[in-house]
Order: C-alpha cells, then structure tokens, then sequence
C-alpha cells in the first residue's frame, strides 16, 4: 500500500473521533493535531500543515451538518475534504482522442534515476491495455544501456521499441523513425537526463520539443525528495512546458506525503503515480480514490455516501421551497421522484417540505403514491421537454403517443395529470396563505381530515 504509515496514523486519528462521546471543540482541537502531526512526519510542508489544520477546525465549528448527519460523520467528512484538496482536484486524464492527426506523443522527462525508462514501460503497457496501438522510443544518448533497457521493458508487453543512440542526438534519432511512428495511436518518448537540471538539459529538452512537439510532457518525479519535489516541478515546469508529473516510488516512502503535495502546489497535476517496480505498478492519480484509500476506505465510503446523500437531501428541500413558490412543473416532479428512489420514501420528502414537517399525513396514502409513481416514471420518459414543463398541452393524440410509447395505460396518464393539477392547485393555495409554517401545518391538517377537498 502506498504511504502505510501516513494512512495509519491518519486513520487512528478517525478511530479516536469515532469512538469519543461527544464532538466539541476540545475533541475537534485533538483531531487537528492529531491529523497536524500524521502530516508532518509524511514530511508535508509545515505551512501547509498549518494551514489545512485552520481550515478543518474553522469549518468543524462553523459549518452545520445538513439533517440527518451527526456531527462526527460529518467531521470525518471534512477531514477528507480537505485532505483531497491539499494532493489536487479531480482527475487530470491524458486525452488521446483530444488530437486528431496520430500519434498522440508523450514525452517523460525528468533527472537520472527517477524512473522514466521504468514508466515509459508502464504507461506504454497501461495504454496498450486500454486497447491502444503504442510505440516506445529512446532518445537516451547519455547512458549506454538505455536503449536496452528500454526494449526489454517493450519485450515484456510486446511493443515495439525505437531508438538508434549511435546516431548521438535526440532529434536524430526521432526524425530517423519519423514516418514509421505515424502509425501508432501512440508514441512514447523516454528521453535522458542529468544529475541536475542544468542549462544544458533544458537546452536538450527544448530541441527535443521543438521538434517532436510532444502532446504531453510529464515530468518523472521520484517521490523519495519530500519537499523539494516543489522545487524541481516548478523548475521543469517553468523551462519546459510539462503538462503533469507522474510521481514514482510511491510504494514504501515515508516521504511520499511532502512530495505529493508539494508538487500539487506547484500547479503541475500529478496524472499517475508508480507504486512499484513491475510494469504494471502504475495508477492513475485520483484524488479522492487516494485519500480514501489512504484513510482506510471500506466503512468511510458508505459514510461519505451517506453524507452526500443527505447533501442531496437538502437539495431536494430547495426544491420543497420551489414547490411552495409555485415553480413547480412535471420536470421538478420527477427529479423529485428520482431522488425519492434513493432516499427510499415519500414520506420523508413530505418531512423536508417545510411547514409539512410536523404535519402527519396518512401512511397508506403515501404507500399508494409511492407505487403509483413507478409507472409515472415510464410516461414521464415517454414526453418531450416540453410536454414536461408544461403538461397542460398534454391533450388529444398526445395522450397516445405517451401512453403506447411508455407501455402504460391512458388511464395510468391521466392519473398522472390529475396529481399534477391537483398538486399545483394545493401548491397556489399554499402560496396564497401567508407562507408561514403554521398556516401550512393547519392547512395540512385540513387536507387530511378531508375538511378540504381538492378536485
Ligand atoms: P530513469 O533514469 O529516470 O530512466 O530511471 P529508471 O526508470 O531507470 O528507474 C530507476 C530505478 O527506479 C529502477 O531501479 C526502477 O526499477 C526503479 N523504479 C522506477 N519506478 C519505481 C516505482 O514506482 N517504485 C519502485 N519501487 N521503484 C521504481
Ligand atoms: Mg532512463
């Protein structure tokens, strides 16, 4: 597993929370420092430390969990929020089918011994994998057996390799293969490097560049330089145009924390990570895959769902409002319906509306609906937008051609349009009250003691 001992003390950390009593400002302080502390011995920048430990602090006592979600799951989810957004946002994929014109080329660059041979293997096995026509080629005059290491890499996978080093020059050898490469979805070009990232280097690279005009340029990184990953990423980045940065060794370093986010400071997206010697030991770097993973996913990926969904909740509580605002059309009705699939019933929609929270509405009622709106999905999908936001032109040959188009009967569509006339209606007399919740209790009360009927 990647970074073991961060993830470790991370989760320890989460263990403590989730098995306190009580979440007050004294635990939260404790969680911070604990996360603080797990941080700085995966050797992240003490600023940043600092800063991530203020901002979950800051959003743990001022922000309030939506309903339904007790305040430690909720600190857990800030928690992870945070510690995704301090390794990147999202995924930064590589786009072959971004260019028209083949082949796509990507060209590693990066200093001896970080691993760009290695993962010039490893990406050309993982887009060949993906079903893709890959070619390897080395422009490394500078070590003598680059080239063999290379085609032994290629062997492995069965992709062809290219490379010539007696030729000298790295432009050399790739106008030499020019026309052979075009056949390839695509190219991958491993080129040399130095102890350090010298003028001579970023001179060699801009030649290279000039010519092969590389659709990626990732920069190899070994995460084993902790902090100083920031550096060399922002220099690359500033002399060399590099597109992202695949972070290498990832597997069984301590300082793989300070390298990971001190490159994602520099505003170089990490695209992959290698997390061993094998050439299959190369993964696509997702943020939050990461950090779940990292904190031990499992029991956090249902928590974090279950707080998603109650986020969702709220959403559907907005649109609670809209329907007391007399916006509401057959669209919002059916988002309303998909929604309730997951929430899983009606009544604990009736719940969120406000002013309908305390109003207690019979069971088998809402049981009946609850059924009935199965088959209003199928005529809902069987309308055009605008039927949808405006069923009342649903007349005549329209009423057919939903019905036999969603396999229901008319009767079953009628039904559908007359719930929907008679929930606008009940929606405009809501309006037309004075909006306050208790009007709408009483109103409600008089709803279901039958003392008001709505045709
Ligand atoms: P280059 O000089 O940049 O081309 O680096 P190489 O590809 O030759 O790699 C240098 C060493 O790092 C080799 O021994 C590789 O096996 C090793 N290496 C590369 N990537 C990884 C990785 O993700 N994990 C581990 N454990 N070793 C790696
Ligand atoms: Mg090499």
């Amino acid at each position: 597993m990647v970074l073991d001992k961060l993830g470790d003390s991370l989760k320890k950390s989460l263990e403590k929370i989730t098995n306190s009593g009580y979440i007050d400002e004294k635990t939260v302080n404790e969680l911070v420092k604990d996360i603080q502390r797990a941080l700085l011995q995966a050797d992240v920048n003490v600023k940043l430390v600092f800063s991530i430990g203020k901002r979950i602090k800051d959003r743990a006592l001022k922000e309030k969990p939506p309903i339904k979600i007790g305040k430690r799951d909720f600190l857990i989810n800030i928690v992870y929020e945070e510690l995704v957004s301090l390794v990147g946002k999202g995924v930064s994929k590589i786009d072959v089918s971004s260019k028209e014109s083949k082949p796509f080329i990507i060209m590693l660059v990066g200093l001896f011994g970080n691993g760009k041979t290695t993962t010039s293997g490893k990406l050309a096995n993982y887009f060949k994998k993906r079903g893709q026509k890959v070619a390897l080629i080395s422009t490394d005059t500078w070590r003598p057996a680059a080239f063999e290491q290379l085609k032994q890499l290629g062997s492995q996978i069965k992709v062809p390799v290219f490379g010539k080093p007696e030729l000298g020059d790295p432009t050399k050898i790739f106008l030499e293969f020019e026309d052979e490469l075009k056949k390839f979805d695509i190219v991958i070009v491993d080129t040399a490097g130095r102890d350090a990232l010298n003028d001579e280097l970023i001179d060699e690279l801009n030649r290279i560049n000039s010519v092969i005009k590389a659709d990626e340029t990732l920069l190899v990184l070994n995460a084993d330089i902790g902090q100083s990953a920031e550096k060399q990423a922002r220099t690359f980045h500033d002399t060399c145009d590099v597109t992202g940065v695949v972070m290498t060794k990832l597997d069984g370093t301590a300082r793989g924390g300070g390298a990971l986010v001190a490159c994602t400071v520099t505003g170089t997206p990490i695209k992959f990570i290698g997390v061993g010697e094998k050439i299959d030991a190369l993964e696509t770097f997702r943020p939050e895959g990461f950090i779940g993973r990292l904190l031990g996913m499992g029991d956090l990926e249902s928590l974090l769902e279950k707080v998603q969904d109650a986020l969702d909740e709220e959403e559907t509580k907005d649109l609670g409002k809209k329907f007391l605002k007399g916006e509401f059309n057959l669209i919002d009705l059916y988002t309303q319906m998909q929604g309730l699939k997951k929430m899983g019933s009606l009544s604990s929609l009736v719940n969120m509306i406000p002013g309908l929270g305390g109003a207690k509405i019979p069971k088998d009622m809402l049981q009946g609906q609850e059924e009935k709106m199965d088959s209003w999905k199928y005529l809902m999908n069987s309308m055009t937008r605008e039927e949808l936001e405006n069923p009342d032109i649903i007349r005549g040959a329209r009423l057919d051609r939903i019905a036999s188009g969603s396999g229901r009967s008319i009767s079953d569509l009628r039904s559908l349009l007359k719930q929907y006339k008679q929930g606008k209606k009940m929606m405009k007399m809501m309006k037309g009250s004075t909006g306050s919740e208790k009007d709408m209790q009483k109103l409600m009360q008089k709803v279901q003691s039958g003392k008001l009927r709505l045709k």
